[in-house]
């Protein structure tokens, strides 16, 4: 890729994405962790810019929780995950002395960590920049928005949702933040689609099903699948285990991959 000094240290980064989910617990950064696991498997240079300042999960569903960041020359060198540096992941979790430690900030000041974010954090070439964002529309977003877009540097967003949170109207603010400030949206995905149990791997629809497809219908997305809720998942997450390359003949695989 022909180097561009003007974006510094963005300027070998292919394309960026954001993940988006109108509300918290809905499973934002377990898609984006499994995308981003996805998109390694499939031979891609991946990195993940965790700005879910108050809740950063992935560096636990990564397992490099107590890892810390260094410097170079051109400013914080990511954690990877892998030593063939495949998959690099920037977080909050790794500047907090502990990482269960609470970040009460406000906006000014966590406005000016996500600037340091996008410009100093020396990712190297990578073929996808998923950025992980809070709940909502807050000042994370506006900042990512703007440093961003001092660069031309995002693609697009995919949206995260549960198929309640599609009745409850909390995906449709997303879907007209996207449009406000001018983001193209990828796709909208539905997460804890079902359940699979884990005695017989049968998927019952709990809750309901199909709205997610039905909104992309509604705003003229595209629908980009269904992951159900999968206990193997969850666990997968919690011991901050590689999911795909642990089951890869699960139900929950296909979807995810
Ligand atoms: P968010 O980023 O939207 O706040 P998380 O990705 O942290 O949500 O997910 C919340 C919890 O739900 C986590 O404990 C995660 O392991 C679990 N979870 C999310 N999606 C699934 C799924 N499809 N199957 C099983 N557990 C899931």
């Amino acid at each position: 890729m022909e180097q561009n000094n003007g974006d510094g240290n963005m300027a070998q980064v292919r394309h960026v994405v954001l993940v988006l989910s109108g509300k918290g617990g809905v499973g934002k950064s377990t898609i984006t962790t499994e995308l981003a696991l996805a998109l390694r498997h499939a031979g891609k240079k991946v990195g993940i810019l965790d700005v879910d300042l108050c809740g950063p999960s992935i560096p636990r569903m990564l397992n490099i929780v107590h890892t810390d960041v260094h410097q170079c020359d051109s400013g914080w060198v990511p954690v990877y995950t892998d030593a063939q540096k495949s998959l690099a992941l920037m977080s909050i979790g790794f500047l907090l002395e502990d990482p269960d430690e609470a970040v009460v900030w406000r906006g000014p000041k966590k406005t000016a960590l996500i600037g340091q974010f996008v410009s100093d954090v020396a990712w190297g070439e990578l073929d996808v920049l998923l950025v992980d964002t809070p709940p909502g529309t807050s000042d994370e977003h506006l900042a990512v928005l703007e440093n961003m877009k001092k660069h031309s540097r995002i693609d697009g967003a995919i949206l995260v949702t549960t198929p309640q949170a599609v009745s409850t109207g909390d995906v449709r603010r997303e879907i007209t933040f996207c449009k406000k400030t001018g983001v193209k949206i990828l796709g909208i995905i539905e997460n804890m689609s079902g359940f699979i149990c884990p005695h017989c791997s049968e998927c019952s629809n709990i809750f309901s099903k199909g709205g997610g497809e039905e909104l992309a219908q509604l705003t003229g997305s595209v629908f980009l699948g269904s992951v159900p809720l999968d206990p193997l998942l969850s666990s997968s997450l919690e011991e901050g285990r590689d999911f795909i390359q642990s089951f890869p003949d699960s139900a929950t695989f296909s979807s995810i991959s």
